[in-house]
């Protein structure tokens, strides 16, 4: 009888391991268990919470200011990753060093899905100096990021049948606030006058956002922040900011500041004053819990202040009239 109860104890014990998602407390709630999803990047996580609602538990891994790139998995995330129902992670190598851990859950046969999969082929960059590899930063150009929303959308109606009506109703209510949002980006930038239309920034981020919308993107680093920048690309820069009177640069808080500082001494010493322009999302975004930490809000601050740094025209709180202005920014 003892053997028996031990038994019992252990069998539910593991059950919850495998099973209870976080609302544990109240029995009738975990009547009906939530699938459990993990996610990596904080825009993975989005754009999955906005398709799934309140059908499914998300855990994020990665929390604003990672650098994917750069991620060392933690031993928790693998076990969360162990005890996922589903999972959706960038893809591309963007997570260079989750590769392994991927690997090993997919094996398993777990439901892992890259949400770049859902991307078209033929609108993925592949620059030479990745050698092969397509640019990972997919997310800037919101109507690639749209693919991989309905992708998201796709897998869950077919790991999870039973909420197909939410999550097609999710999507067409988000993929609607996604086009009003490249809307914006597209309109908005080309109110910048055309010979200001460069964006200078830490590393090349910004491929898809300047293809998408019109900008000529330079950056002072390779595509993945694990190369440094060489003397050469920025003496290089230097020339053409002072040649092309260029006002002002980026930087990103996923990225350190001391390339951008160097090029600004540089235009200096030249006798051109280039200025700050503001604080891009590029591989991260903001807090979570504020606008910002949203996708809409990462995108809808990097256009608002990339348009108004350059000298175009857009609300200083953005499309929506909510982001944190300016004066009031830790920046
Ligand atoms: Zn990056």
């Amino acid at each position: 009888m003892n053997e028996l109860k031990v038994l019992c104890f252990l069998l539910i014990g593991s059950l919850c391991f495998t099973g209870c998602s976080g609302a544990t407390n109240g029995e009738s709630k975990s009547a009906e268990r939530k699938l459990k999803i993990v996610t990596t990047t904080g825009m993975v996580t989005d754009i999955v919470l906005e398709i799934v609602g309140d059908k499914a538990e998300v855990i994020g891994l990665m929390g604003s200011t990672v650098d994917p790139h750069l991620y060392q998995p933690f031993r928790e995330d693998g076990v969360q990753l162990n005890g996922a129902d589903v999972i959706f992670y960038s893809g591309l190598k963007l997570e260079g060093r989750m590769g392994d851990l991927f690997e090993q859950v997919r094996q398993q046969g777990k439901p892992i899905f890259p949400v770049t999969d859902g991307i078209s082929k033929n609108r993925l960059r592949e620059p030479p100096e990745f050698e092969g590899h397509p640019d990972p930063h997919v997310w800037m150009d919101v109507s690639l990021w749209k693919q991989a929303t309905e992708f998201i959308t796709k897998k869950m109606i077919e790991v999870d049948p039973e909420h197909a009506a939410e999550y097609q109703q999710n999507w067409e209510t988000y993929s609607a606030k996604l086009d009003e949002l490249d809307q914006y980006a597209k309109q908005s930038i080309a109110s910048i006058p055309a010979e200001q239309r460069v964006l200078i920034t830490a590393h090349d981020a910004f491929g898809y956002f300047g293809e998408a919308y019109g900008l000529q993107v330079l950056g002072v680093q390779g595509i993945s922040t694990e190369s440094a920048a060489g003397v050469d690309d920025i003496n290089k820069l230097v020339k053409f900011i002072v040649d092309h009177k260029i006002q002002a640069l980026f930087v990103e808080t996923t990225v350190s500041e001391n390339n951008i500082q160097a090029l600004i001494e540089g235009a200096a010493n030249k006798g051109w004053q280039i200025r700050i322009g503001g604080n891009l999302y590029s591989d991260a975004m903001g807090e979570e819990g504020t606008y910002e930490g949203t996708y809409e809000g990462m995108i809808d601050h990097n256009v608002t202040v990339i348009v108004r740094s350059l000298g175009g025209q857009a609300p200083e709180a953005g499309l929506h009239g909510k982001l944190k202005l300016e004066s009031d920014s830790i920046f």
